[in-house]
């Protein structure tokens, strides 16, 4: 499997191009707002002869959903993400607002349903779809076993984690699906999230704050 980031909007969101041998691409977390970051995007996919199949999105915030419409419009890609977060995604337009940000034309609804989804498949590539509640209801990690590859989204970045102050977030929801879910995967495994440069797990389990505090029994996240 292939990865390219690329970093879009005021936000400065990682937009990831994920594709195989068969040249078909899933586009997490699709972040691109505008003529100009929609052209970027655009000649990236032409320059590596990619056709992409599917907007994969771990979670319904507006900037990680910016993108979304262009694709559907351009390619005519599905969106997958949990129906969990669709009352985010009915709300974007008005989000990037207080963020001022414009947003443009948002996608209507949910194609996939990745709620009760354990995997999802382009071309000859499997993501294993991991429920990470937290930073929002219906988050979902990415996860592609063979090349140990995790898309973490806002749950877990580069030595700190997504916001859970905001609508639908929870501190301890969060800190238990990093602790349980993610971090069992391995310290050998990759992460790339959706703010911030990559890491691996190791990496956080050993230096990320948030997650040291908790191993070692310095707060109680079990509310
Ligand atoms: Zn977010």
């Amino acid at each position: 499997m292939k990865i390219a980031r690329l970093i879009f909007n005021p936000i400065q969101e990682n937009t990831y191009v994920v594709w195989d041998d068969t040249l078909q691409a899933a586009i997490i977390d699709a972040g691109n707002a505008g003529e100009r970051e929609n052209e970027v995007l655009e000649k990236f996919l032409s320059d590596n002869g990619l056709r992409p199949v599917l907007a994969l999105n771990t979670h319904g915030h507006f900037d990680h959903l910016l993108g979304v419409n262009f694709l559907q419009d351009r390619y005519g890609v599905k969106l997958a993400m949990s129906s969990k977060d669709e009352f985010l995604l009915k709300n974007a337009s008005v989000s990037a607002e207080l963020f001022g940000v414009r947003a443009g034309d948002m996608p209507e609804g949910i194609d996939v349903d990745l709620e009760q989804m354990e995997e999802i498949t382009f071309g000859s590539t499997t993501l294993k779809v991991i429920p990470v509640p937290g930073h929002t209801p219906g988050h979902v990690a990415f996860y592609e076993p063979e090349s140990k590859v995790l898309f973490t989204g806002d749950t877990l970045f580069r030595e700190s984690i997504g916001r859970t102050d905001l609508p639908g977030g929870d501190y301890s929801w969060i800190m238990r699906s990093i602790i349980d879910n993610l971090l069992p995967l391995g310290d050998d495994v990759k992460i790339y999230p959706g703010h911030g440069d990559v890491s691996d797990l190791g990496h956080e389990a050993m230096y990320n704050p948030f997650v040291v505090e908790v191993l070692n029994n310095e707060v109680n996240y079990k509310n």
